[in-house]
């Protein structure tokens, strides 16, 4: 049904895209657990490995399961193709590898995922590609930090734990201006909740062990974007260096997507009746979620995304100490730092995903001592609200 994906809708695609049926007649997507393919005979041998023909080859970059995910979330983007990877950060590292050589530069916003940060830093760095790091929405500085080396410009939005947004648009706008990529990391949001393409972005990438399983079962990723970045450049660098995605976990990921947005507004509604909810406890000092009116980019919010997401974050008054005793006295909420699961989160970002940073440079990025960031699972919200009443 690939060739028909224009006809259409999300929910369609969602379900059908990317499916090949075999001979066998199978109704659901089969796993093809097979890391080599035989050929009808020599000379097809070599014109699949010459790329004359094309077909299965070897499965660190061809695989039937693989593909089919692929195409499918390829179609939920609306990009041309997607090349899937053993983890998010592996999809990160593949663009990385694919699009970029020494003496590069990358501008980046600095609320992005720690493990980003630390790729770039520790690992991109030794190459000599360098990373210059901007607050999200101030516009005006990442077109400073742009250099005549800059080649890809690089944001998570909205952002962790803080949910501040970049306006996708205009920063496509920026990037193409100066002959740069725009590179989104959608993980949030997800297609059901935001398209990066369509407004302008060059890549998007998925950690696909968040809410595209949204189960909490595999670790993930993609890449997804035109046939010249991501079918060659990218698709280059994992066919040869093998951050491959297995069929198991690409046939999981599949069935993910299959309910993607029945859970994002699941996600989406929940959050935003706990972020009113949380507005109205005293103890807390500000709730932060898109979804409210008095987030400073809401209008942006509403104009980028299609709904809110899963994600609120709100200040204790009490700091450090108020925060963990409302964290220990939950009894259902699970304490992890992971997002985008069925089953709610809680996580004291001071100490934990940010507990790395100087004091200073965790002010610098607004994370406080009294700040806790909820992942909104997909539970009933009363029951959600009476587990954080025991300790509010
Ligand atoms: C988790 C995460 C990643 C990394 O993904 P892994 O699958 O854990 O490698 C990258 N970006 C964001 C925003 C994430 O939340």
């Amino acid at each position: 049904m690939s060739s028909d994906n224009e006809e259409y809708g999300f929910d369609t695609l969602a379900v059908r895209a990317g499916l090949a049926r075999t001979a066998e007649g199978e109704h659901s997507e089969p796993i093809f657990p097979t890391s080599s393919y035989v050929f009808a005979s020599a000379a097809e041998a070599a014109a699949r490995f010459s790329g004359e023909i094309p077909g299965n080859i070897y499965s660190r970059f061809t695989n039937p399961t693989v593909r089919t995910f692929e195409q499918r979330l390829a179609a939920l983007e609306g990009g041309e193709r997607c090349v899937a990877t053993s983890s998010g950060m592996s999809a990160i590292l593949a663009t990385c590898m694919g699009l970029l050589k020494q003496g590069e530069h990358i501008v980046s916003s600095r609320s992005i995922f720690g493990s980003t940060v630390m790729l770039f830093n520790q690992f991109l760095a030794k190459f000599g590609v360098e990373t210059t790091y901007v607050d999200i929405d101030d516009l005006s500085a990442w077109e400073k930090a742009i250099k005549p080396e800059t080649r890809i410009l690089f944001v998570e939005t909205p952002s962790n734990p803080l949910t501040e947004l970049a306006d996708i648009r205009a920063l496509a706008d920026l990037a193409h201006q100066h002959d740069c990529l725009l590179v989104v990391d959608n993980c949030f949001c997800t297609p059901a909740l935001q398209k990066p393409l369509e407004l302008g972005a060059d890549v998007v990438i998925h950690s696909a062990t968040k809410y595209l399983d949204g189960q909490g079962r595999c670790v993930g990723g993609a890449v997804v974007g035109t046939e010249a970045i991501v079918g060659t450049d990218v698709y280059g660098f994992l066919r040869t260096a093998g951050p491959t995605m297995s069929p198991f976990n690409a046939w999981v990921f599949l069935k993910g997507l299959e309910t993607l947005n029945l859970r994002m507004q699941a996600h989406s509604a929940s959050a935003f009746e706990l972020a009113h909810w949380l507005e109205g406890q005293s103890g807390i000092s500000r709730v932060i979620y898109p979804g409210l009116e008095s987030h400073p980019q809401h209008e942006l919010a509403k104009c980028q995304m299609s709904g809110f997401g899963g994600i609120v974050a709100f200040e204790l008054k009490g700091g450090q100490q108020a925060a963990w005793k409302l964290i220990d006295s939950t009894r259902m909420l699970s304490i992890t730092a992971n997002l985008g699961d069925t089953k709610t989160t809680i996580t004291h970002p001071a100490t934990t995903t940010h507990g790395r940073l100087t004091p200073e440079a965790r002010e610098e990025a607004g994370i406080s001592d009294g700040l806790i960031r909820i992942a909104v699972g997909l539970e009933e919200i009363k029951d959600i609200q009476s587990d954080l009443a025991r300790g509010i």
